[in-house]
């Protein structure tokens, strides 16, 4: 398999976990049972009227994530100027926000709707599925709304919501080269909208542990390596904590639903961290893995979405149940973006 079956596996993994998720998201572990049988539910739903399982709002942001890293690419390429958080990544979810209220937070950002230098034939805004609402976080649309970007040094709010961590994958696989800018960059991208620490802070873990995934790295390498870059931002004990407990977890003979349990609900950035990389270092097996990650009282599609961008960057392409990337909204685009992240990410320094 070639790396950039990878960086689609990852991209694809998510967006599978995220579906199975959403059937489930705002169900409690006894409901989930009840209605799909003891194992939880196990398959995908296909929506009678598109023929397809339907992604949620995380795999729509994490779209707009790898567009939006792909337009700020360019723009530094090819004009030295802005940066990926400041100008590629946050003009993209400006158009996310569109996409979800049909406004703009003034008129001044109307051009961002107009076709970009950057776009080739898959422009992201022709794709109708990313219009349709998905159970969008409120965190993510008030922050974008309020006309301010939210940035590290200056937080937009104290939200630790998981709406940042479940949408930087393509950070991680675009600036895979570079795990600590990998980290910086995520966590940049997820303080758009996510002003309390742990709510970057876990999106530049994840944004390393795909990276050095990509490199090639052991599961366990590949986290040491995420929580070395974490150590070194202040506020970072409560993510350390969480990922500690998943790895301290996945190593023992702990019941998986009872770890998850005590991992939390993954409503937070780190929970959801921590519970997506759980079920990844747990089984191997990515269906299964997927499951675990989806069957609990929680946020069932972020808590799928994040292992599955984790078991894709380390099982590749092969290793994703292809039953399910058939049947998965938008898989066109997905598999196109990761084409184009891959490209780009090559030619970069
Ligand atoms: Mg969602």
């Amino acid at each position: 398999m070639s790396k950039k079956d990878f960086f689609i596996a990852s991209l694809l993994g998510g967006a599978v976990g995220d579906a199975l998720g959403y059937t489930v998201e705002f169900m409690k572990l006894d409901e989930i049972k009840a209605k799909y049988g003891e194992e939880g539910i196990a398959d995908l739903e296909v929506n009678p009227y598109s023929g397809h399982a339907l992604i949620s709002d995380d795999t729509q942001m994490t779209l707009f994530t790898a567009d939006g890293m792909i337009w700020a690419y360019e723009r530094m390429r090819d004009r030295g100027i802005g940066s990926y958080a400041g100008s590629g990544v946050y003009q993209s979810y400006l158009r996310w926000l569109y996409t979800q209220t049909k406004r703009m937070p003034d008129e001044h950002y109307d051009w961002l709707l107009d076709p970009q230098p950057h776009e080739g034939k898959h422009r992201i805004l022709n794709y109708r599925e990313l219009f349709s609402a998905r159970a969008p976080g409120n965190t993510c649309l008030s922050a974008l709304e309020s006309n301010k970007m939210g940035t590290i040094e200056k937080p937009i709010n104290n939200s630790k919501g998981c709406g940042g961590v479940m949408r930087v994958a393509p950070v991680g696989l675009f600036l895979h080269k570079n795990p600590e800018q990998a980290f910086r960059v995520a966590a940049e991208v997820a303080a758009i909208t996510h002003g309390h620490p742990s709510g970057y802070l876990a999106s530049g873990a994840l944004a390393v542990i795909i990276a050095e995934l990509i490199n090639g790295k052991s599961m366990a390498n590949s986290v040491e390596q995420g929580i070395v870059i974490l150590k070194s931002y202040p506020h970072h004990e409560e993510t350390l904590h969480a990922l500690e407990a998943s790895v301290g977890f996945a190593g023992s003979e702990k019941q998986p639903e009872d770890a998850i349990g005590e991992l939390g609900e993954g409503w937070i950035a780190e929970e959801a961290l921590a519970i997506g990389l759980y079920c990844a270092l747990k089984e191997p097996d990515f269906k299964k893995a997927l499951m675990m990650a989806v069957n609990h009282d929680g946020d069932s599609d972020s808590t799928g979405a994040i292992c599955g961008n984790i078991m894709g960057a380390h099982n590749g392409l092969e290793a994703v149940p292809q039953e399910w990337t058939e049947q998965v909204e938008l898989k066109e685009l997905i598999v196109e973006l990761s084409n184009r992240l891959y490209d780009l990410a090559a030619e970069a320094r």
